[in-house]
């Protein structure tokens, strides 16, 4: 699933290749990933140009010379991608943005949860979802202020798009064990030293996952993704190396917190 750091790779992507470029046509082949009227769309779109491109927690924003707002959502599978002729359009291209330059910019979903849509600003359109400031952005004060009367697990208020947005299942098991944090620690218990180390544990598991694109195999030995198992045997960081980066003799431990898989040092990360 496209989770924060792929959805930074594909703004960049986008303000490379868009940045000031005009939308000649807009190219609908498959309207499930529409969260809007193709008609509308295309009405929007036609003719504008890009004048930015923005990111809150897993969205990605095209900015218009209009004022209005390309709100792209990646679902599970979304990609992007850019093509100049017809047969080399990629595989599940659902809907292709033609720009005055001659280049095709491809939104990509094989599985098509991915959603387009319009909004008037990204303010607009981040208290209609009622999403929290994203996770690169939030300072530890502000994270602290969030957290800190929570009497509830600290895993799920991660997870939490209202608390902080972007921040997804792998990436707060990153977290914590970065920061030596039980995911069933009690948020209110957590002393500001502690909400420091979280904090440093978001820029560093973020800042690492952008530089490395979101290829998982490139992160550093220190890091427990690597113990990981996953669901899908294509991705990277098969369960080879079940034991703790720190203490090479301790297993990991697999449990659920909040229904989900959870992974956890029991020596660096110990309950309370
Ligand atoms: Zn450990």
């Amino acid at each position: 699933m496209p989770e924060l750091p792929e959805v930074e790779t594909y703004r960049r992507f986008l303000e490379e290749v868009m940045l000031h470029q005009t939308i000649a046509a807009l190219e609908v082949k498959d309207a499930h990933v529409l969260a809007v009227e193709e008609d509308t769309l295309r009405q929007a779109l036609v003719g504008r140009t890009v004048t930015g491109t923005s990111r809150l927690g897993k969205n990605c924003f095209l900015l218009l010379d209009s004022g209005q707002v390309l709100v792209l959502h990646f679902g599970m599978t979304g990609d992007v991608g850019a093509y100049r002729d017809e047969p080399d359009a990629p595989r599940f291209t659902r809907v292709a943005f033609h720009l005055g330059s001659g280049l095709r910019v491809a939104f990509i979903d094989p599985r098509k949860f991915g959603r387009i849509r319009l909004a008037d600003s990204v303010s607009q359109y981040q208290s209609a979802k009622k999403l929290g400031p994203d996770a690169l952005d939030i300072s530890a004060a502000e994270l602290q202020a969030r957290l800190g009367k929570r009497k509830t697990f600290l895993k799920p208020l991660l997870l939490d798009q209202g608390i902080t947005a972007g921040l997804g299942n792998w990436i707060v098991d990153e977290v914590l064990f970065q920061a030596r944090l039980h995911p069933e620690r009690a948020a209110h218990t957590l002393t500001t030293p502690d909400f420091e180390a979280l904090h440093a544990a978001v820029q560093l598991v973020l800042s690492t996952a952008i530089q490395h694109e979101a290829t998982y195999r490139a992160f550093p030995a220190s890091f427990l993704i690597h113990a990981r198992e996953w669901d899908d045997s294509a991705t990277p960081g098969t369960n080879q190396h079940q034991y703790c980066p720190r203490h090479t003799t301790t297993k990991i431990d697999k449990t659920y917190v909040g229904g989900r898989a959870t992974y956890t040092c029991p020596i660096c990360q110990p309950p309370s």
